[in-house]
């Protein structure tokens, strides 16, 4: 209901990839919902979700598309990536191989996408520190040597979730207004 009567500026499609249960979904539903779930299933099919929000005094469309479980290389279609605009980059930072895994990714999106692409990287589950296998600085150099933004997140406590997405949403305006 949050759109109703509402005039829609810009619709900007942004699109989650990653290797699956590095906590693609839990991150949209954070933003979109304000929700967590510690079970969450695979979603099947591929599927968005829309928060609507302010930037500049222009009313903007997020649609957020979450890969459904289709987390292989060359799994993902070609349409998924059709339109983006934005894309999060997301590894789990207790997980070495998602974050190694980050470079084919990234091949993958700037294959398929448009070369304007705002891309962030993410390293979620923060919250888990004693478990961390991935250093910031890894992921700062390996950030700043392929150009994207960087932040480090916590669905579950909701650390940086609000703030990773408006910096990109806020970027992409940048960019085409
Ligand atoms: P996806 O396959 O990338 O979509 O991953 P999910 O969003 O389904 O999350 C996979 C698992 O990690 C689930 O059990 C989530 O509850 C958990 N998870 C997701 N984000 C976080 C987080 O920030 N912290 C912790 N501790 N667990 C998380
Ligand atoms: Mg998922």
């Amino acid at each position: 209901y949050g759109d109703f009567n509402q005039k829609i500026d810009y619709v900007f499609k942004v699109v989650l990839i990653g290797d699956s249960a590095v906590g693609k979904s839990q991150l949209l539903a954070r933003f979109a919902r304000n929700e967590f779930s510690l079970d969450s299933k695979a979603t099947i099919g591929v599927e968005f979700q829309t928060k609507t929000l302010n930037i500049d005094h222009k009313t903007v469309k997020a649609q957020i598309w979450d890969t459904a479980g289709q987390e292989r290389y060359r799994a993902v279609t070609s349409a998924y990536y059709r339109g983006a605009v934005g894309a999060m980059l997301v590894y789990d930072m207790t997980k070495r191989q998602s974050f190694d895994h980050m470079a084919r990714w990234l091949e993958e999106l700037r294959g398929h996408a448009d070369k304007n692409i705002v891309i962030m990287l993410i390293g979620n589950k923060c919250d888990l520190g004693s478990l961390r296998a991935v250093p910031t600085e890894d992921a700062q150099e390996f950030a700043e040597r392929e150009n994207l933004c960087f932040m480090e997140t916590s669905a579950l406590e909701s650390t940086n979730v609000e703030s990773a997405f408006l910096t990109v949403l806020t970027e992409i305006y940048r960019i085409i207004s």
